[in-house]
């Protein structure tokens, strides 16, 4: 979601005239000492800062607030920033994303350095906020959570113009205790059913390929479908995913990321039927203990969780199903750990995110003790990606032989006789190719595998 927001942001900025540069094309980096506190405690440590090549004149960051890590890279970003405003004052810096929404004004006063933050649902008001700033050299913010959660653009500079990102909702009405989403991002809403698909329809002939429908709790989506003068019952994901399908064209969809409770029978089923679905399906766990489960308010049980796996293996057996595990989450036990250590194994993911439990602030769970010591978390978490590791090599392992759909997204970098492109379960594959195929789908087999790549060749 704060990648298709960051396109937002360049793609409204063009349009007003300002000249966008990415990071990468305005910074080099250097390892410098970065203070600050954790817990109470102060600490330095290093990191790799971007330090500006050239001026430019705005620098704008796009935060996220899910884990604390993320937080604490930009607070030593504004520090650095600090010192470069003392020798250009002209200088302007802004946030968006997450951060802004999480500890809205409060972090003017914290960081001076700030001359405007932007709200995850106000992004198109930026041109007017750099203009204020511009006039008045004064704090400026624009935060708002109610109005419109949503709203298409052609004001956006995609990455790629094969791939785009298209949000179906956001928000989360879901409770799980150690997340800030719901306060970050609000309450659920969704785009009504028909202008997704007009949406959809519209980049389709734009000769997008891809589209990847976006939503923190996608498969929650509720959106109205317009019928004569009134409206049918809102349409739901399955729903919505089968009028997807029905578009003209030579396309895949995705999406990301679903709750273990919306994802139904009829779900699968849809999946199943699709060949234009991707054959990815990410669906978190976070822990295999029913004790952690519960006290993280998942709404879901590992019995429960392993059942629809089944069943989504049954009905479409290629799938390739990824996950996300916190670890050393408040009151996990070691017999709580090794629960997830056999749900690794026994459901053997393609892939997992795993991270370490850092409490955020203002969510149930920052009230629990967190009394896994850091030395544990550490040690659990090494130790899961460790066995995650085994389990994707096995199944990377299983595709050597097969065939399977990619759709090509360049050149191969390093050898440009060669291409490289995502499968439908979505995995990185590389094979000898013109780059007249760059754009195109593409059935190849699976020769061998590198470093989590594919090497493959056509098939005809
Ligand atoms: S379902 Fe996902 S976004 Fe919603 S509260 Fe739980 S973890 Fe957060």
């Amino acid at each position: 979601m704060n990648a298709y927001d960051s396109e937002v942001a360049e793609g409204t900025l063009r349009a007003a005239g300002y000249e966008v540069m990415s990071e990468g094309d305005a910074v080099e980096r250097k390892s410098q000492k970065v203070k600050g506190e954790k817990r109470g405690q102060a600490y330095e440590q290093n990191e790799l800062l971007p330090v500006p090549f050239f001026a430019p004149d705005i620098i704008l960051m796009n935060t996220c607030s899910v884990r604390e890590h993320a937080e604490e890279r930009v607070i030593g970003r504004l520090g650095m920033l600090g010192k470069l405003k003392r020798t250009n004052p002209d200088l302007i810096v802004g946030l968006m994303g997450c951060m802004v929404e999480e500890h809205r004004e409060k972090l003017f006063k914290r960081f001076p350095v700030l001359d405007l933050m932007v709200g995850t649902r106000n992004i198109k008001q930026l041109p007017n906020l750099i203009e204020q700033v511009i006039k008045t050299r004064k704090q400026v913010a624009q935060i708002k959570q109610d109005g419109i959660s949503i709203e298409y653009t052609e004001l956006i500079s995609r990455k790629s113009k094969f791939h785009a990102w298209l949000p179906i909702m956001t928000g989360c009405n879901k409770k799980c205790t150690f997340c800030v989403v719901p306060k970050t991002r609000g309450t659920e809403i969704s785009m009504p059913a028909d202008e997704v698909v007009r949406e959809a329809g519209r980049l389709i002939r734009e000769g997008v390929k891809w589209i990847t429908l976006l939503g923190q709790n996608v498969n929650s989506y509720k959106g109205d479908v317009c019928v004569g003068a009134g409206l049918k019952p809102a349409s739901t994901f399955s729903e919505l995913l089968e009028s997807l399908c029905h578009l003209d064209g030579d396309f895949r969809i995705s999406f990301i990321t679903s709750h273990p409770h919306d994802a139904t029978e009829e779900l699968f089923r849809v999946i199943a039927k699709n060949p234009k679905i991707s054959r990815h399906f990410h669906l978190p766990l976070q822990s295999g203990s029913d004790q952690i489960l519960k006290r993280m308010g998942r709404q879901h049980t590992y019995p429960e969780y392993k059942r629809k796996v089944d069943r989504l293996r049954e009905l479409v057996p290629d799938i390739a199903i990824t996950t996300d595990i916190i670890t050393g989450f408040p009151g996990e036990a070691e017999e709580d750990y090794q629960a997830t250590v056999n749900a690794l194994k026994e459901i053997c993911f393609d892939g997992a995110f795993i991270f370490k439990y850092s409490a955020r602030p203002e969510t149930p769970a920052a009230k629990l003790k967190d009394d896994v010591p850091f030395a544990v978390k550490n040690q659990r978490n090494h130790e899961l990606l460790k066995i995650q590791k085994q389990m994707t090599d096995d199944n990377n392992q299983k595709r050597i032989g097969k065939v399977s759909e990619v759709f090509v997204e360049g050149l191969n970098e390093r050898n440009p006789k060669q291409v490289i492109g995502c499968s439908i379960h979505e995995k990185k594959v590389v094979f000898f190719g013109d780059r007249l195929l760059v754009g195109a789908f593409c059935f190849v087999r699976f020769n061998e595998i590198k470093h989590e790549t594919f090497i493959g060749e056509t098939t005809k």
